[in-house]
């Protein structure tokens, strides 16, 4: 807790004054350009690996970067609740699904056992099981995982498509949509190519 607090003050008393006028424009109003769907994982700072300001992106974060099916519901539903405003309401012009390597959530897919005390992790996960029926069986080999955490950002992709007013303003070009895979250990971000069915490093 005390580097919270000693993160605070150095906020206020030293990064705040470089950026006052900046906070100041931003006050009453947002205009992000961006929906940033990424894991809720610590080592993913969406911020941070792409450089950007407040005010440039709107955040979404849950375990495993997941875009839930589009559905009307009466239960209480944050995630598409969020993809929601941003697109109609904030009419952000991009929308990107990031995931990462080395990913607890995507792990969880294919290692229930561990998780069992987590009723509701393994409920949420249970959007994402569609992928490991597709993937070979030695989760034992890293490359499996990586290509669980990868086939997972294209299922995510997939589901942005369920929403109405996504797949009406991707058809007209009124928002552009990326996923992204972070490999935490080198920095590297890699952008999915539909073309090629492959991610390809962001220079
Ligand atoms: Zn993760």
């Amino acid at each position: 807790m005390d580097n919270l607090l000693l993160g605070v003050k150095q906020f206020k008393d030293e990064i705040y004054p470089e950026y006052k006028q900046l906070f100041e424009s931003l006050k009453s109003q947002q205009s992000p350009h961006t929906l940033f769907i990424g894991c809720s994982d610590s080592r993913l700072i969406p911020d941070l690996i792409t450089r950007s300001m407040p005010g440039d992106l709107f955040v979404v974060r849950n375990i495993a970067n997941i875009v839930p099916k589009y559905r009307l519901s009466e239960e209480y539903l944050a995630t598409t609740s969020a993809i929601e405003f941003a697109v109609l309401g904030l009419n952000v012009k991009n929308i990107v699904v990031c995931g990462h390597s080395n990913c607890g959530g995507c792990r969880a897919l294919v290692q229930q056992e561990q998780f069992k005390n987590m009723p509701h992790t393994i409920k949420w996960l249970e959007q994402s099981s569609e992928i490991i029926k597709n993937i070979g069986s030695n989760f034992n080999d890293d490359k499996i995982f990586e290509e669980i955490e990868k086939q997972n950002i294209i299922l995510q992709l997939n589901n942005l498509m369920t929403y109405p007013f996504i797949k009406e303003k991707y058809v007209s070009n009124s928002v552009n949509i990326y996923g992204w895979y972070f490999d935490i250990g080198s920095g590297t971000v890699f952008s999915y190519n539909k073309l090629t069915n492959q991610f390809e490093k962001l220079d």
